[in-house]
C-alpha cells in the first residue's frame, strides 16, 4: 500500500473501499471482514449511501473501528450551517466515528457550509475535512474564504473520464485527489481490448491498470467490490509502474464524458 500525506499532515491510504451498495447482495459485515482481511484500512461512506448503520455495527461488532479511516459525506439536502452539523453529528452516531467528512457536492451556498466543517474539524471532531464533486471554479470559489483548505476532493475520474483541468488545480493548491468510480462501474472501460493488452504486458487485469493509472497520475482510488479475489485484485497494483507509453494511451482513452451529473447543474 502506498500512503498520501493530506495538507493538514494526515497519513491516508491511497486505496479506500468503496461501500455504495455493498450491502446489496451479501451481509455488510462480511464484506466489511473482507475487505479487512485483505488489508484496506481506510472506507469511504456517506449518508446518501443508507447503511452507515449497517457498516458502523459492522465494524463494532468486528472489533476494527479503531484500525480504519472512515470517510462520510454531508448530502445536498442538509442546506446551511445548521442542518451541515445536523447531518455530521447524525451520521457520527451511525458510523461510530468520523475520521474524514466532506461536502458530497457544491449545492448552492457550500460557504455556510463550509464553515460548519471548519468548525467540527477546529473542535477536533474529525482528522481532516474535504469536498466531493468540486470542480477549480467551485474550489477556487471556496479558497477565497475559506480558513481551513480542503484536504481532499474526491472527483469522478477513470481513463474514460479525466478532469485534469480540476487535477492540475489540485496540486498546484496541495489538496488530495480522490477518484470515484475508478472502474467506471458496469461500463465498457473494463472490456476495452488496448487496456487489457497492455495488462498483459505486466502480468495484471485490465481493473488493474485502470486503478494503476490514477495512482501514478498522482491520484487516490475508491474501488468497491463484495468479491474477495476482486477486493485483493483492487489492492495488487503497488509492484508495478505502467510505462510512459501506456500512461500516454491510457491518458488517451479520456471522453470526457462523465457516468453520473455534472457537479454545475447536479443537485
Ligand atoms: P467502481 O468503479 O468501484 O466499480 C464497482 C463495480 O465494479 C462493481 O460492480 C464491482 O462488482 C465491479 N468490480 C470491482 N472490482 C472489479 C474487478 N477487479 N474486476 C471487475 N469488476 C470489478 O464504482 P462505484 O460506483 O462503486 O464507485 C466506487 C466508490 O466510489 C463507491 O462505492 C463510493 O464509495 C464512491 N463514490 C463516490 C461518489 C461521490 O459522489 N463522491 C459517487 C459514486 C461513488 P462486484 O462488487 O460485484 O465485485
Amino acid at each position: 500500500m502506498e500512503y498520501f500525506t493530506l495538507n493538514n499532515g494526515l497519513f491516508v491510504p491511497a486505496v479506500f473501499f468503496g461501500t455504495y451498495h455493498i450491502q446489496d447482495t451479501r451481509p455488510i459485515l462480511e464484506v466489511v471482514r473482507d475487505a479487512y482481511a485483505c488489508g484496506y484500512r481506510a472506507l469511504d461512506s456517506a449518508s446518501y449511501y443508507k447503511n452507515e448503520a449497517l457498516l458502523g455495527d459492522a465494524l463494532q461488532k468486528l472489533g476494527i473501528s479503531g484500525e480504519v479511516l472512515l470517510t462520510t459525506k454531508v448530502w445536498n439536502d442538509a442546506q446551511g450551517y445548521d442542518a451541515t452539523v445536523r447531518s455530521f453529528e447524525e451520521s457520527e452516531k451511525r458510523l461510530g466515528k468520523v475520521d474524514i467528512c466532506m461536502l458530497h457536492w457544491p449545492a448552492a451556498e457550500f460557504l455556510s457550509r463550509w464553515k460548519a466543517l471548519e468548525d467540527i474539524y477546529r473542535a477536533g471532531r474529525v482528522r481532516a475535512i474535504g469536498v466531493s464533486n468540486f470542480k477549480r471554479h467551485h474550489l477556487q470559489t471556496l479558497l477565497e474564504s475559506a480558513d481551513v483548505p480542503p484536504a481532499v476532493d474526491q472527483i469522478e475520474a477513470h481513463a474514460y473520464f479525466m478532469d485534469w483541468e480540476t487535477v492540475s488545480f489540485c496540486r498546484k493548491n496541495n489538496i488530495a485527489v480522490q477518484a470515484w468510480r475508478p472502474l467506471m462501474r458496469t461500463g465498457p472501460m473494463l472490456q476495452n481490448r488496448q487496456i487489457a493488452r497492455i495488462g498483459k504486458k505486466y502480468g495484471k487485469t485490465a481493473a488493474q491498470v485502470c486503478l494503476r493509472f490514477l495512482v501514478q497520475s498522482g491520484l487516490g482510488v475508491v474501488p468497491k467490490s463484495v468479491h474477495i479475489e476482486r477486493m485483493r485484485e483492487n489492492l495488487d497494483i503497488f509492484d508495478f509502474a505502467l510505462s510512459r507509453e501506456d500512461m500516454r494511451l491510457l491518458s488517451s482513452l479520456n471522453t470526457g464524458i462523465r457516468t453520473a451529473g455534472d457537479p454545475d447543474t447536479f443537485i
